[in-house]
């Protein structure tokens, strides 16, 4: 522990931290055929570094995935970032009333602002889509059966199914219609007394063309109000900002589901939202207040962290142009070309002398589950790899200081500067230095 190199690991780690590496390294001398390692800090400072990987930690996205899921989705807006840092250290009016000096309800944060940038009646937030979905199926169809296309009964990733979820929440399942085409006849020959409710899931993470038909929501929404149940619409992605101008238009708005008359309006709040995960139900106040009653509302509650960051973030969308400068899921999806080209070639600019580093045109991808045949043509910097193969200098990329994730084509790395920050390009650039020179 005296030794100068195990002394500086105090600087980076907990002291017990260091201390546990030092002693697994003594074990493994002791225990180990070879004996001692012919480098013990290099030995300790290894097995330190192994101890911190599995924690969560920032990454660096080079791969162009707006939504990358396994990077943790939506980056948060700095006023989202602030709103999270006012509440994080210290009390807050969570659950209490600052006029009446009584308790109050944590659903009533989020709710105006929902009501507002949505124009919804009611809205309830909580821990994400998923949980949502799981809440308004217990709580207007448990018992009974919930109608849905053949066509929507999809798997999101990460092992969410809408089966299972209907399954679990006590609602019974009543496929209709074909796996490519489902009409209106459908619902309405199934309609009877059993049926609570009509659900409508967005495919998100894949687009079906060919002979296929499905019938409008607006279509659905009547249907529904004739048969007296309520229409519910998971829309996935929480798009709510108008990116038509961009070309971006295949996905469903917030607005364009509750125009076209859906009782409930479900969606993520770390998706094209651009917020924290959440999940949103907004819509019909007399549904929202069942949710907002039914016992899973509690379980998958928000916490305090999340409905500040999904507060701040709202906010923003009273104003689209705002949202789409502030919030950095629609700015990354906005840049122009002439942006990306500017990016990639002053990225390329720092990278060091060393390595042949070269821009080509490429795409992005929106990921997340939205646009998933969006194209987004991009500006890339290709890294020729040399004797450590791409593998090789991108498996170095993401055990470096900053850790970078990126994308390996032929013999290159690629890195898409639509999902770095600019503030990270010297950063990004000493660590390819640092890939190539260790
Ligand atoms: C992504 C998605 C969900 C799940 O959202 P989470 O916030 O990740 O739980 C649910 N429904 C649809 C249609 C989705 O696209």
């Amino acid at each position: 522990m005296h030794q100068a190199a195990v002394q500086q690991l105090l600087d980076i780690a907990p002291r017990g931290a260091v201390v546990a590496a030092v002693r697994e390294s003594l074990d493994a001398a002791r225990t180990r055929r070879a004996g001692p390692p012919d480098d013990w800090e290099e030995d300790i400072r290894d097995r330190l570094a192994r101890r911190t990987a599995a924690e969560l930690r920032p990454v660096l996205n080079a791969t162009g995935v707006i939504l990358h899921t396994n990077l943790g989705r939506a980056p948060l807006a700095d006023a989202a970032i602030r709103a999270v840092l006012a509440v994080a250290g210290g009390y807050s009016n969570l659950e209490f009333d600052l006029s009446s000096g009584s308790r109050g309800s944590r659903t009533d944060h989020c709710r105006s602002l929902l009501r507002l940038v949505t124009g919804a009646e009611d809205g309830l937030v909580v821990n994400n889509a998923a949980g949502a979905l799981l809440m308004v199926l217990n709580a207007l169809a448990d018992g009974r059966e919930v109608l849905i296309s053949r066509g929507e009964l999809i798997e999101i990733g990460g092992s969410f199914r809408i089966p299972d979820i209907i399954q679990r929440s006590g609602a019974r399942l009543r496929e209709v219609g074909t796996t490519n085409r489902t009409h209106l006849q459908d619902y309405e020959r199934a309609l009877d007394g059993g049926v609570a409710a009509i659900l409508t899931v967005h495919r998100s993470n894949f687009e079906q063309r060919g002979f296929v038909a499905s019938p409008e929501p607006e279509k659905l929404a009547e249907l529904a109000t004739r048969a007296g149940i309520p229409y519910l619409y998971d829309i996935g992605s929480g798009l709510i900002a108008d990116l038509s101008r961009w070309g971006l238009i295949s996905e469903p708005r917030v607005a364009d589901a509750l125009a076209a008359g859906a009782g409930l309006v479900l969606f993520s709040g770390d998706k094209l939202l651009g917020g924290p995960q959440a999940g949103c139900v907004i819509g019909d106040r007399a549904l929202v207040a069942r949710c907002r009653e039914n016992p899973i509302a509690r379980a998958v509650r928000a916490d305090k962290l999340t409905l500040a960051a999904l507060a701040a973030t709202l906010s923003l969308y009273q104003d689209d142009d705002a949202a789409v400068r502030s919030i950095p899921v629609l700015t990354m999806l906005t840049l122009s070309a002439a942006d990306l080209e500017r990016r990639a070639v002053r990225l390329a600019s720092l990278c060091p002398g060393s390595v042949d580093a070269s821009i080509l045109e490429g795409e992005s991808a929106v990921g997340g589950g939205a646009f998933p045949e969006g194209v987004l043509p991009t500006s890339l910097v290709a890294l020729n790899a040399g004797p450590l193969g791409p593998d090789g200098l991108s498996l170095r990329l993401r055990h470096g200081q900053p850790a970078i994730v990126t994308r390996v084509a032929g013999n290159r790395v690629l890195l898409d500067p639509r999902t770095l920050p600019e503030e990270s390009f010297t950063a990004v650039a000493n660590a390819i230095e640092q890939a190539l020179s260790s």
